[in-house]
């Protein structure tokens, strides 16, 4: 590997900074498995991480960048050897631990997943952590009752990341899905991506006048969303149905009420792709390159930055201006 390489480093001296610095091998953290990395991608996580209060970074300087695919380089774990295509979201990746805005990566061998036939590096990241959770929200709700004749479907939050990979990988498998969004110009895109209704956020969200329980709308959702939206949600999912969240854009709080759980059996689920199992990631990683791979998967992506872009593309999704998914382009 090259002596010298580049990475976009945030960091918290007297003043807080973003940009591009060179690194050397040995500045990279402990692990067997080094990646010259050729896709990562821009996660909301990362905007906050590019922030001084996002309280998401552990210590500075700092590379963020939650997910990464690249080519294995050297590996001290025999399940990886030299040149081989692999993939990487979670853990302590751009939190804790240098992350994917870097040419190159060291990775301890238990977060490296290896790349499954039928999906290119490219592909990989146009998934990376917000697809990922996407399909792990649906794999839940598969879990608990959920498919496809069973009625609608609806995403939260869909011209986003999480809510956009779901969206597409729902309808390719078969359901009739029903997206939200804050962003009406979005809902040709929506359609392309499969969703055969597109909602307001104002219609899910009820003007904020949510009753415990409503009209029985939907048999399930994937929620990225959170905060009241979820209370209004809730209220409108069907006998046994399902929700899972993953996330926070809509707040924290949720004022909703046991009765949705006690009077119709609905579910919800909370999504946790940090920590998922590596067995379980493998498999569903599968999933995602095999029969759940949207046709329409390059639809998602926005566009392609540099490193020296990417200032501006972590700025943009922590103002929800990021329409699908943004690549950062390392090779
Ligand atoms: P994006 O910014 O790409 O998508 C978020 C979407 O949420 C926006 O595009 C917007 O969609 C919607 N939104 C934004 N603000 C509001 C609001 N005030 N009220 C209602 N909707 C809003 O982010 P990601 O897809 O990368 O991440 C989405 C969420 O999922 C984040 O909170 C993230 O932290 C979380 N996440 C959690 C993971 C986990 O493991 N649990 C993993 C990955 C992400 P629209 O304009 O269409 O309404």
């Amino acid at each position: 590997m090259t002596a010298v390489f580049q990475a976009l480093e945030v960091n918290k001296g007297e003043a807080f900074t973003v940009g591009i610095r060179s690194l050397t091998q040995d500045e990279l953290p402990q692990g067997e498995v080094v990646i010259k990395v050729a896709y990562s991608s821009v996660n909301y996580k990362d905007g906050l991480a590019s922030i001084p209060d996002g309280n998401i970074v552990r210590s500075y300087p700092f590379i963020p960048g939650i997910d990464l695919s690249g080519y294995v380089v050297s590996s001290a774990d025999p399940r990886f050897y030299e040149g081989q295509k692999v993939l990487a979201t979670g853990y302590g990746i751009g939190v804790s631990h240098f992350g994917g805005y870097s040419e190159y990566a060291r990775l301890p061998a238990e977060w490296v997943v290896p790349l499954p036939e039928g999906l290119s590096l490219r592909e990989a990241m146009i998934y990376g952590t917000a697809g990922f959770t996407a399909a792990l929200s649906i794999k839940r709700l598969e879990e608990n009752g959920v498919s496809p004749g069973k009625g609608k479907v609806l995403v939260t939050g869909a011209s986003g990341g999480v809510g956009g990979a779901a969206v597409a990988m729902l309808a390719q498998k078969g359901y009739t899905v029903a997206a939200s969004t804050g962003r009406s110009e979005e809902a040709g895109y929506l359609r392309e991506l499969g969703a055969s209704e597109v909602l307001s956020r104002e219609e899910v969200y009820a003007g904020g006048n949510v009753k415990p329980l409503d009209k029985q709308l939907w048999q399930a959702a994937v929620d990225p969303v959170g905060g009241t939206q979820l209370a209004a949600v809730l209220s409108r999912i069907a006998y046994r149905g399902a929700v899972a969240v993953s996330g926070l854009t809509g707040g924290t709080a949720v004022p909703a009420t046991v009765l949705p759980f006690i009077l119709r059996g609905v579910s919800l689920l909370g999504i946790d792709s940090v920590m998922c199992p590596a067995a379980e990631r493998e498999e569903l990683w599968k999933l995602m390159a095999g029969s759940w791979k949207p046709q329409q998967l390059d639809k998602l992506v926005n566009r392609e930055v540099t490193l020296a872009e990417l200032p501006q593309a972590l700025s943009d999704i922590l103002k929800s201006a990021t329409r699908g998914r943004v690549l950062v382009r390392l090779a």
